[in-house]
């Protein structure tokens, strides 16, 4: 199988754009007028991609595929990529405290291949209403004043869970760092199937704290 097809059960298949940078450029639209044009089902998804669905048959899809990578689309082919969701943020948002898309454009480029014990759901939001529902997904980092507060261990679904504050960051950099150290943690505590919530409700917030090298004073 081409990387990049994904296959349908109805024996079609689709193709997923991730869209960490927060914005489709021109040669993206073009391209995937052009599909819609010739019967492709164009899906924007709730985790900031770009699903495009019915594509009859191999042939049709890898030609779909070439002429989406050939207008600088990022195609999803591993599934190990964390691909933040975020709100527009500064200058765009008038509640906006903090730009978005730089975090989650950099948190997506640093991590392209991670493996993970379950799917780990990364959130970047403006301010603290949180329209990305950052403070609802395994990490969370919510603008507020002079950085992000980071937000751990939260999940939507049947039973929806908010994240733990952990602490807050001032720079990109601190964040990156810190991203890297849950990760970690994630997988040396985490289970197969389990997300990362299973792992922050067995840990009180200072054995979390010491766990990422987190100073509380
Ligand atoms: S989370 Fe805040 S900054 Fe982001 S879109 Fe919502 S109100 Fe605006």
């Amino acid at each position: 199988m081409v990387p990049g097809l994904i296959p349908q059960k109805d024996g079609s298949f689709a193709i997923s754009i991730e869209l960490p940078e927060g914005k489709i450029s021109a040669e993206i639209l073009k391209a995937l007028a052009r599909l819609a044009e010739e019967g492709a089902f164009v899906h924007p998804t709730t985790a900031q991609k770009v699903m495009i669905l019915g594509l009859a048959n191999e042939e049709t899809a890898v030609k779909a595929l070439r002429d989406l990578e050939e207008a600088g689309a990022r195609i999803r082919k591993s599934g190990k990529s964390l691909q933040p969701r975020t709100c527009v943020g500064l200058p765009w948002c008038k509640l906006a405290l903090q730009e978005t898309f730089p975090l989650a454009l950099a948190i997506y480029e640093a991590f392209p291949q991670e493996e993970l014990p379950h799917k780990f759901k990364i959130g970047v939001a403006g301010c603290p209403a949180c329209c990305s529902w950052a403070n609802v997904l395994d990490l969370g980092f919510v603008g507020v004043r002079g950085g992000f507060k980071v937000y751990l261990g939260g999940k939507g679904g049947y039973k929806t869970k908010e994240g733990l504050y952990l602490t807050k960051v001032e720079t990109i950099e601190e964040a990156l760092d810190l991203t890297r150290r849950i990760l970690d943690l994630f997988k040396a505590r985490g289970a197969k199937k389990k997300r990362f919530a299973t792992v922050v409700s067995k840990m009180s917030p200072e054995e979390l704290a010491e766990a990422l090298r987190i100073s509380t004073t």
